[in-house]
């Protein structure tokens, strides 16, 4: 029988908690749970922010499975799709995916049960978002009930999560054209209630899920879903029982000696993460050698080999596996109890996720990072090497059309090695010459292999590179040069981030729970953690100064800063500040693109408003002129007007009771007095 529908009432017909109970078997939620449960039943649409394993595909299936209708789960990967339709089957819950894995024949039949249901209709749908515009797919599902459309991995929708997917774009038009669908016949007005205020169209609640928590993801997701009003909820990135290390060694020897104390101090099984392939074998090698039960696991290994370490790993076959991040995606043990770098993480994000393997059963279990200050050298180098720059872009270009003229193409293929062709075009390594190409192949400029040829496979390392364009001047040749600034930024950004969690010495736990605004956790962690390197020390009453690493991040940094010339690097700096600014760009936006932090852009706003370039009307919006004058009159009373150390000035400042007051308003002051001359 169908029934016309209203969340409310259906909501209270089917409590949610018997759900849990009979369906899930599980005797209480766990924190946010409900509550994003009662946001969707109550129409609103809702962005859900958990860690991995953090419990986010309930939110979604419970409404889902309490209402009269269909969900589609739009998810960007096949193994997550297939373990949860495999779940939800074996609770006798309908469920179906499309996606790459079935045939046209099956798809016709699934949405054949679609559009005319028997006697278990359909409850789930997860799809594939490459599928979503697929005519026979769109002409059934505008005919069904759909009441809540659910997707997954929804960083994959922001260019600055770290796995982008052009398909994801289609996300929003799709949305749209359900929520705009004019019903054909009367059953169906009475199905889809008209919202009355707010978006128009039909209420369908959206409910984006993903782990990634970052300001920038938060607003990109919702822009680019076309939401605008849209509930937020971030819990569980504080793992309560994983304990978070850094252990800086510099020595390979003693790096590896490291990891194999850890495995063997450490009962279970567990993860060790390696930047390169090289770095796995060579770990791989090492605990072999020591006798440890060992696999390995890298992207360029063939699905069988992966497929097998895996399966030895998820049955204990073999205690530990070696990887590259290519390992991880969808494996769902309950019992890895620790999870050991080997080098630098590429991102706070990555390495959180893959720290989030651990302790999924939640007992204790440990996450290491063994890094030194010479693995930052090789993250920026990963960094620099995978983001060519428009000039080496436009050389390669050169190089690989050299004896051709303007407009002329003959199809014409190069049959040689990347490290051969980055010697000869002059770019340098064959890891820089592989990005051009990349880059080069997405603009569907060259393509990798030679012409005729089957596809080349996905470890391929350069047997050729065949010309898809005629020749062209610079000009003319189709990059999104914006875009792929951009996207080093991105990276850049993303360095930065984790050499901080790196270097600044304090609570590790309080810095991840920041990075992914996690307030609710926020607020209840205690002064000490407890659980990490720093508040360990220092409970233990080791004062840490900043990590030695630091030190030498520094002295680096001086030689670097020596070898500029001086003063016009400095004008430069404030130029490129100044030019984010007049762009209307907020002070950490300008930090974040600029790679520094916002107390630096906030010194450099203070010099240009001393200059006289910015002025006070653009200063007083940034922040309030009364803390200004109170600095200043502090300075004036306190100081005699001579400014000597900043501390000092603030330390008075606080001792007023006036913790409002911060350094940027004692720049400003500072600023303001120079400028008046006193
Ligand atoms: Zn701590």
């Amino acid at each position: 029988m169908i029934h016309p529908y209203s969340i409310n009432t259906l909501f209270m017909s089917v409590p949610i908690q018997t759900i849990l109970k009979e369906t899930f078997g599980l005797d209480a939620f766990r924190e946010g749970q409900e509550e994003i449960i009662q946001s969707i039943l109550s129409g609103h649409d809702s962005m859900v922010f958990m860690p991995t394993g953090g419990g986010k595909s309930l939110t979604y299936q419970i409404p889902g499975i309490a209402l009269d209708g269909i969900t589609i789960v739009i998810s960007p990967l096949i193994s997550l799709m297939k373990d949860q339709i495999d779940k939800l089957r074996e609770k006798w819950i309908s469920s179906v995916c499309i996606n790459s894995t079935i045939s046209l024949q099956e798809q016709r039949d699934i949405l054949e049960e679609i559009r005319y249901p028997g006697e278990s209709p359909i409850k789930f749908i997860y799809i594939a978002p490459e599928r979503l515009h697929n005519e026979e797919f769109l002409n059934v599902i505008s005919k069904v009930k759909i009441w809540l459309i659910a997707i997954d991995e929804a960083h994959c929708v922001s260019q600055w999560g770290h796995d982008f997917r052009p398909s994801y774009m289609k996300i929003k038009d799709f949305i749209k054209m359900l929520r705009n669908k004019i019903p054909t016949t009367y059953d169906e007005e009475e199905y889809f209630p008209h919202d009355k205020g707010g978006q128009g169209g039909y209420i369908i609640p959206i409910i984006a899920l993903t782990a990634t928590a970052t300001k920038k993801v938060r607003s990109d997701i919702m822009e680019r879903l076309g939401l605008s009003i849209i509930k937020e909820f971030i819990y569980g990135f504080d793992r309560k029982n994983i304990v978070i290390l850094v252990r800086e060694i510099a020595k390979k020897e003693e790096k590896l000696e490291k990891v194999a104390e850890i495995i063997e101090k450490t009962p279970g099984s567990g993860i060790v993460y390696a930047a390169s392939i090289k770095n796995v074998d060579e770990v791989y090698n090492y605990l072999k050698s020591k006798g440890i039960s060992v696999g390995k696991y890298t992207g360029s290994m063939d699905n069988n080999s992966r497929e097998s370490a895996q399966n030895d790993f998820m049955d204990d076959t073999t205690r530990v596996v070696v990887a590259t991040n290519a390992f991880g995606m969808g494996i769902d043990k309950k019992d890895i109890r620790f999870v050991i770098h080997y080098n630098l993480p590429g991102s706070v994000e990555g390495y959180y996720q893959e720290v989030g393997r651990a302790g999924r059963d939640g007992k204790m279990s440990i996450a290491v990072i063994i890094a030194s200050f010479a693995d930052t050298k090789i993250q920026e180098f990963f960094v620099e090497n995978g983001n060519p720059s428009a000039e080496e872009i436009l050389e390669f270009y050169d190089y690989l059309y050299e004896d051709l003229i303007d407009g002329e193409w003959k199809g014409k293929t190069i049959e040689k090695t990347y490290a051969g062709m980055g010697h000869e075009s002059g770019i340098g390594n064959d890891m820089k010459v592989a990005s051009i190409v990349k880059i080069l192949e997405k603009y569907k400029i060259v393509s990798r292999g030679i012409y005729g040829e089957q596809n080349p496979t996905a470890g391929f390392r350069g047997k050729g590179i065949t010309l898809l364009k005629e020749k062209r001047t610079h000009q003319y040749i189709p990059i999104d040069w914006a875009h792929q600034t951009m996207l080093k930024n991105e990276s850049t950004s993303k360095l930065n981030a984790i050499k901080k969690f790196l270097f600044t010495p304090q609570c590790r736990k309080r810095f991840i729970l920041t990075y992914f605004s996690d307030i609710t956790d926020l607020e209840k962690l205690p002064k000490n953690c407890g659980m990490c390197d720093y508040c360990m020390d220092q409970k233990k009453g080791i004062v840490r100064e900043r990590p030695s690493f630091s030190s030498a991040e520094k002295k680096e940094k001086k030689t670097r800063e020596k070898k500029q010339v001086g003063r016009s690097q400095k004008t430069d700096t404030l130029e490129e500040t100044l030019r984010l600014f007049r762009e209307q760009k907020n002070l950490s936006a300008i930090a974040d693109e600029r790679g520094v932090t916002t107390q630096t852009i906030e010194a450099h706003i203070a010099k240009l408003y001393g200059r006289g370039i910015i002025t006070i009307d653009e200063v007083s919006k940034l922040t309030s002129l009364d803390n200004i004058e109170y600095a200043r009159d502090i300075i004036e009373k306190k100081f005699e007007g001579k400014v000597e150390k900043l501390r000092e000035i603030k330390d008075v400042i606080e001792g007023e009771g006036r913790k409002d007051v911060r350094y940027f308003d004692i720049h400003l002051a500072i600023a303001m007095m120079e400028k008046e001359g006193k």
